[in-house]
C-alpha cells in the first residue's frame, strides 16, 4: 500500500468522516464518511449551512475564523445534520496542511460520530438537575416549617436535620450532621429511648409515634409530638429512619385549660343550690349534677340513662313535653313551672330555665337547664290565692245587696223627678258593678286554679252577645274609638263567661293603648272554627313575652305598662275559659305598634 493510501486509510479508520477545506475554509473540497455525514466529491461552498444545525452555527464560524488567523489545529464537540437528515454530535479534530512557506494549502478533518454517548450523559445531566430541583423544593419545604424534620441512619446518627432542628441544637449543619444523638446534645435517657424506638421501626418496618417533654435553651418547658417513619431500600429493607417532630405546647394547655375550666364548672355545679343538668345537640342527657340525686333519690347513672321527663307530674308532664319539643326544635331559650316527685313521694315546684349553648362555629349543642325549688313561692301564692278568693266570696254578698239598694234608690229617684240623685246613683251603680266584675275574675281565678269551672252551655249566636256588649261598651267607652264587626254565628258556650272573655279582652285594649286610637273586634269563621280578635294599635308584646301573659299573675313589666293597674289574672282567666270550651286562644303582636289577640271555638 502506497504511504499516502495508509495515511488515509488509517485517518479513515479513526474518524466517522474525513473531509478536506480550502485554506481558508470558504469550501470543502471533499467528504468522505462511513455514512455518519453526507459524502461529497465536489466542492462546497455553503457546507456551514448543509452540516451544521442552525444553533451551532455562529459557535463553529467563529471556531473557525480563530483556527484560521492562527494557523493553529483545534477540536470541538458541535451538533451535526447527519446523512440521514438527523441531528448528531460530532467531536472534530481540524489540523492545518502547510507548504515550505508556512502556507496553509488546505484542512484537513476528522469526526467522531458522539451522538451516543452525548445522548446518554445529557439524560444523567437532566436527572441530576431534576434530582437538584426536587432537593432545593424539600429544602424549601422542610426550612419553612416550624416542625422538625431529620432522619437517622441505622447506627442512630443524624444524616439530615431540617433548618429548624438546627435552630434548635443552635449547630451549623457541618457540626450536626453525621453526629449521633447524644453529641447533639440528647440527654442519656431521650438518647436511649430514640435508639430503642430506631430499632423497633427497623425490626417491625412500621411507623411509631410518642410524645415526649423536655427543657428548650429559650422557651422553656415544651411538649414535643414526633413520628419515626421507616425509609426502605430497593430490596424492602430499612435503611433509614425519617423523623418528624412537633411542638404540641400550646396545644396540650389550652386543652388542660380546658379540663381546669370543667372542673371548675363541675365544682361549681356540684356545690351549687339548683338542679342543673346538661344536654348535647341531639337532646341526650351528658350531665346532672348532684342535687338532682339528693332531691329525686334515683342515682345520676340511671337519670342519665332515663332523663327526667317521668318524674314530671302528671298533670305538667303533656305542657312539658309539648314546651320541650317546641322550643328545642327552634333552639330558644325557655322557661317553665312545673311540678316532680321527689324521692319521698311529695311534689316539689320547680323553675325551669333553659339555656340552648352553641359551638364556636355557631352549630346547636344542647341546652344548659338550670331548676330551682319554688315550692315556698308556689305555696305562698297558693296561700294569697286562697286569701283572695275568701276575700272576694265575704264582699260579694254585701256587694251584692249594696247593687240592689242602689238600684231601689235609683227608681225612687227618678220616680221622685230627683234628677241630681239619678245621675249620681248611675256612677256608684257603674262603680259598683266594675267591682263585681273584679271579683267575679279574681273568684273565677282561684276556681280555676282548682279546676271547678261551673258551665251553663247553651246554644247562642254571638253577633247578638257582640251587639249587646257594643251597646253598653259604647255607652260608657269615650276614650277609645271601638268598632265591631261580626254576622250570625252559632255555638254552644256558656254565654256569661264567653262574653267575660270578650269583655276581658276589649278592656286591656283600652287599658294597654293611648287614648283616642281604634280598637276593633271582627268576629268570622275561619277553617270552620269561630274566630273572635280583638285588635288594637298600643304598645305590642315582645315575643319573649308572648306565651307568659296568659299564666297567672304575669304582667309585662316595662315603661308603657308600669303604670297601669292590674293583677295580671284577667287573660289567665280568658285563657282557662277559652281552653274549657276546647277553643284556643293566642295574641300575634308587633311591639310599638299594636297586638291582636283571638280566640277560637267550635261552632255549633
Ligand atoms: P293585667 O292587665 O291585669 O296586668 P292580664 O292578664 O289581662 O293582666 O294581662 C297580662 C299582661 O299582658 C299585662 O300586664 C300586659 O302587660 C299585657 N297585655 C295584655 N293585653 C295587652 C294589650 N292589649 N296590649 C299590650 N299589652 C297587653
Amino acid at each position: 500500500m502506497e504511504p499516502e493510501n495508509i495515511l488515509t486509510t488509517s485517518i479513515s479508520a479513526a474518524f466517522d468522516a474525513v473531509f478536506t477545506m480550502s485554506s481558508d475554509w470558504s469550501r470543502m473540497l471533499h467528504l468522505k464518511s462511513t455514512g455518519f455525514l453526507q459524502q461529497t466529491d465536489t466542492p462546497v461552498t455553503d457546507w456551514l449551512h448543509q452540516y451544521i444545525p442552525q444553533e451551532d452555527q455562529a459557535r463553529v464560524a467563529h471556531m473557525v475564523r480563530e483556527a484560521v488567523a492562527r494557523k493553529q489545529r483545534f477540536r470541538l464537540i458541535h451538533r451535526v445534520r447527519t446523512a440521514n437528515g438527523g441531528t448528531g454530535w460530532a467531536l472534530s479534530s481540524a489540523v492545518p496542511v502547510m507548504d515550505n512557506q508556512e502556507q496553509i494549502v488546505e484542512w484537513l478533518v476528522g469526526s467522531i460520530d458522539i451522538t451516543e454517548s452525548h445522548r446518554a450523559s445529557d439524560v444523567t445531566r437532566t436527572a441530576r438537575q431534576v434530582a437538584e430541583r426536587q432537593i432545593r423544593l424539600y429544602e424549601t419545604i422542610t426550612a419553612s416549617t416550624p416542625d422538625l424534620i431529620y432522619v437517622f441512619d441505622l447506627n442512630y446518627r443524624f444524616t439530615y436535620a431540617n433548618k429548624a432542628l438546627l435552630a434548635m441544637w443552635g449547630k451549623e449543619w457541618e457540626a450536626a450532621i453525621g453526629k449521633g444523638l447524644r453529641e447533639n446534645g440528647y440527654e442519656d435517657w431521650h438518647a436511649n429511648m430514640h435508639e430503642r424506638e430506631i430499632d423497633t421501626v427497623r425490626r417491625t418496618k412500621l411507623p411509631i409515634r410518642g410524645e415526649v417533654s423536655f427543657p428548650h435553651a429559650v422557651l422553656g418547658r415544651r411538649i414535643y409530638d414526633y413520628i419515626f417513619t421507616p425509609v426502605f431500600n430497593e430490596i424492602g429493607d430499612v435503611e433509614a429512619i425519617a423523623g418528624t417532630t412537633r411542638d404540641i405546647t400550646d396545644i396540650r394547655n389550652a386543652e388542660m385549660k380546658i379540663v381546669e375550666s370543667e372542673n371548675r364548672f363541675r365544682n361549681m355545679a356540684e356545690g351549687a343550690d339548683v338542679m342543673i343538668n346538661v344536654t348535647d345537640g341531639q337532646g341526650t342527657n351528658v350531665y346532672f349534677n348532684r342535687l338532682w340525686a339528693v332531691v329525686t333519690g334515683r342515682t345520676i347513672p340511671d337519670l342519665l340513662a332515663s332523663g327526667w321527663l317521668d318524674l314530671v307530674h302528671p298533670d305538667d308532664k303533656i305542657r312539658i313535653e309539648r314546651l320541650l319539643a317546641e322550643r328545642t326544635e327552634k333552639k330558644l331559650r325557655w322557661k317553665s313551672e312545673f311540678r316532680i316527685v321527689r324521692a319521698d313521694g311529695s311534689y316539689l315546684w320547680l323553675l325551669l330555665q333553659a339555656t340552648p349553648r352553641f359551638h364556636s362555629d355557631g352549630s346547636f349543642a344542647g341546652y344548659i337547664n338550670s331548676l330551682v325549688d319554688i315550692t315556698d313561692i308556689k305555696e305562698n301564692e297558693q296561700r294569697k290565692n286562697d286569701f283572695i278568693s275568701t276575700i272576694s266570696h265575704e264582699l260579694r254578698t254585701p256587694l251584692t245587696s249594696a247593687t240592689g239598694f242602689v238600684e231601689i234608690l235609683q227608681a225612687r229617684a227618678v220616680s221622685d223627678g230627683d234628677q241630681h240623685a239619678a245621675s249620681m246613683l248611675t256612677i256608684v251603680e257603674k262603680q259598683l258593678d266594675k267591682m263585681t266584675r273584679m271579683l267575679h275574675n279574681f273568684l273565677n281565678a282561684a276556681r280555676f286554679e282548682s279546676s271547678n269551672m261551673h258551665m251553663r252551655i247553651e246554644r247562642f249566636d254571638i253577633s247578638i252577645l257582640l251587639h249587646e256588649l257594643e251597646e253598653e261598651l259604647k255607652a260608657t267607652v269615650t276614650s277609645h274609638i271601638l268598632s265591631f264587626k261580626s254576622r250570625e254565628i252559632w255555638i254552644d258556650a256558656d254565654k256569661e263567661k264567653i262574653a267575660q272573655v270578650i269583655h276581658n279582652l276589649i278592656s286591656n285594649a283600652i287599658k294597654y293603648s293611648p287614648a283616642g286610637s281604634a280598637i276593633t273586634i271582627d268576629c268570622d269563621i275561619i277553617n270552620g272554627q269561630l274566630r273572635l280578635t280583638v285588635e288594637d294599635y298600643g304598645p305590642g308584646i315582645r315575643l319573649e313575652d308572648q306565651p307568659l301573659i296568659f299564666t297567672r299573675f304575669y304582667r309585662v313589666r316595662n315603661t308603657q305598662t308600669k303604670y297601669v293597674p292590674g293583677f295580671g289574672i284577667g287573660l289567665f282567666i280568658c285563657s282557662e275559659i277559652v281552653k274549657a270550651h276546647n277553643g284556643q286562644i293566642a295574641v300575634e303582636s308587633w311591639p310599638g305598634k299594636g297586638s291582636a289577640f283571638y280566640f277560637t271555638l267550635p261552632v255549633a
